[in-house]
This record gives C-alpha cells, structure tokens and sequence, in this order.
C-alpha cells in the first residue's frame, strides 16, 4: 500500500462505520481467510462488519474464526441486500471485478458505498476509492496482513487473524511452493506462528479431512485424465453424472486439476467440471513457467485469474467445449514446448 492509500484508508475509516466485505463466488481459503480476518481487524478497531459471500464455501473451511457469522447471498439474500444496501464502505477481497460475484453482482452495482478493493489478480476493473491492487502478491490475506501494518495496527493480530491469514497464504501458494512466494511471505507467516497461528493443525483441518468419497471422485477424475504429449498438456474431465455418483459436495474438486502438473515434463493443466444447475461446464487452468493461462482464460473461456492460475466457463456441450480446447493448442505449440 502506498502513503496516499494508506491516508485515504484513514480517512475513510477515521469514524465508526457499518463495512460489508465481500469474497468472490465459490470462495477458496484465501478469500475466506482474507474476509474473516480483515473484518475481526475491523471490528477491533471498532466498525460495524459482516462478511458477506455470494455463495456457500467449502467444509474444509468451516472450521475458520468466525465462519459461522457468515451470511451468503444465496441462502440470507434479503439480509445480505439489506446489508449492503445501507453500508457506509463494501470491501472486495480477492477479484476485482463484479462479474466474479455472480448474481450479487446487481447489488454491488446499486450500492451507495465506498468501494475498498484488496487483490492480487490482473487487470482489476476502476469501481473502487481505494484500489490495493499488486499481482506479485502470494495471496490477498498476503495483502491483508501489509493493510494492517501498514495502519500501524499489528499488534492488533490477534491468534484467530493470524490463523486466518495463514490458511489463505498456505491455500494459495500451495503449501508455499508457487512463484509468488517470496522471502516476505515467510517472514510474514514466521510472525504469524508467534502470534499463535497453528500450523500444523491448519494443514490438518484443510488437507486431511477428506471423506472416502472424495478421494473415490478423485480416483474417477485421474481415469479421466487425458495427455496431450505433443502439447506437454493434460486435462481431466468431471461430469454432472459422475460428480453424482462419488455424492460431490462443495470443495471435493478442489486441487484435482494440480495433478497433471505433477506429471514429468507438463506445463498445462486443466481440469473441466460440470454444473448442469448453472448450464456450464467450470473450468481450471493452471501452468508452469511463462504461459499466461490468465491470457488464455480471458480470450477464450469469458475467466481470467494469474499467470499460473485461473479460471473460466463454457456454456457448450463437454465434446464440444473439449474440441474447441484442443483446436486452440496448436497455436501454443511454441510457448508450451519450447
Ligand atoms: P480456481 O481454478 O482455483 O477456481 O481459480 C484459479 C484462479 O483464477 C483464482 O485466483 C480465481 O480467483 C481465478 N478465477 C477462477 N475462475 C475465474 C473466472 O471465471 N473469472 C476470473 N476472472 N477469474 C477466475
Ligand atoms: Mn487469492
């Protein structure tokens, strides 16, 4: 954050105020653990806050401080308008455009608010008075913890905001191993530990509670997976009928598209889930190296994301979507063998 946003920060926020903070759809650990923690940080210091999710988040999350104070969109909708209806400042953690928030997206755009925006995503849209906005960060609870010291406010960090912060620096770097984890991530996280963040039961409560189901869907998903050699790519295919029978619940997909990458000598991984309620197959890229699947995402599955990491749609049939991805390779053939 520079001096002026800092500031600003502090002006804005200089008297009591009623703050809604918003993840984006389908929240992961760092938009769940950037929200909580931000908003026990908020009301520490003390403002009226309510996290406020466009839809329900995973299991392996529910353990968080504070989870269970979550209202979403889908489930406490004329709470949820109400709130944002008559905020003084909305808060949007981890996206940086309204498309990401699905249906809530309408609220968001007739809210008399100020907008605060924190993320780490490229491209971020101009609807904020404050745009905290720095892809080189690991995570956005990464960007949470630097909000807060920049305010001068670390002593503030308390053990549920440090266990927060940790899940989504810990979710979003993959247990610490992608590019965006830098020397400052670590000291971050090592400051984390001595105020009480508790690693090794965060890692448990996220990463070892699988149900057999689960791992059973998982088995189907690696069945599934196809290799492209030529194109040093592999991705897997989940149906509606398939996510049915292993009995899918929110989350359960979560990290299967990361398995390709783990074959020797790929470097494009994707991963196509059906969601016949919403009429779309969901889509995960991810890449090792220089291919920009935000690029990818954005010019050809209406998504976007990282460098490494994003995301997208298609309403087409699976044979189709998946002919209309192959046809696009050829064009990468450099990028992704060179
Ligand atoms: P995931 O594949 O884990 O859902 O998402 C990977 C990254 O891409 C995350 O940072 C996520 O926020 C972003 N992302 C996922 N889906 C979309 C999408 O439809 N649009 C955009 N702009 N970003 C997405
Ligand atoms: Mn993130």
């Amino acid at each position: 954050m520079n001096f002026e946003q800092v500031a600003a920060l502090k002006n804005l926020l200089s008297s009591p105020k009623r703050i809604a903070i918003i993840p984006h759809k389908n929240p992961d650990g760092d938009a769940i653990g950037s929200t909580l923690a931000l908003s026990k940080y908020l009301s520490k210091k003390g403002h009226n806050t309510q996290v406020l999710a466009p839809n329900d988040f995973p299991k392996f999350l529910k353990w968080m401080p504070g989870a269970d104070q979550i209202l979403n969109y889908e489930r406490h909708n004329a709470e949820t308008k109400k709130f944002i209806a008559e905020a003084d400042v909305i808060f949007t953690l981890d996206f940086n455009d309204f498309g990401r928030v699905g249906h809530m997206a309408e609220c968001l755009e007739n809210a008399k608010a100020k907008f605060v925006m924190v993320d780490h995503h490229q491209q971020p849209s101009g609807y904020a008075v404050i745009t905290y906005s720095d892809i080189n960060m690991s995570s956005t609870c990464e960007m949470v913890y630097t909000l807060i010291d920049a305010m001068g406010d670390r002593d503030l960090i308390d053990q549920d905001i440090a266990n927060c912060i940790y899940t989504g620096i810990m979710t979003d770097t993959g247990s610490f191993k992608f590019r965006a984890t830098t020397s400052q991530t670590h000291r971050i996280v090592a400051e984390l530990m001595d105020k009480g963040a508790d690693n090794t039961a965060i890692h448990q409560r996220v990463y070892d509670t699988n149900s057999p189901s689960r791992l059973h869907l998982l088995g189907c998903a690696l069945k599934n997976m196809v290799i492209l050699e030529e194109f040093n790519t592999a991705y897997i295919t989940l149906t509606q009928e398939e996510l049915d029978r292993y009995d899918y619940e929110k989350g359960d997909t979560e990290g299967f598209v990361n398995y390709g990458l783990t074959l020797d000598k790929i470097r494009f991984a994707v991963i196509f889930i059906e969601n016949k309620e919403e009429g779309i197959f969901k889509i995960s890229f991810r890449s090792v190296g220089d291919f920009s699947v935000n690029e990818f995402a954005r010019n050809y599955f209406d998504g976007g994301g990282h460098t490494n990491a994003a995301g997208g749609k298609s309403e087409k049939s699976l044979e189709e979507t998946i002919d209309y991805f192959v046809s696009l390779l050829p064009k990468y053939k450099k990028a992704l063998t060179a």
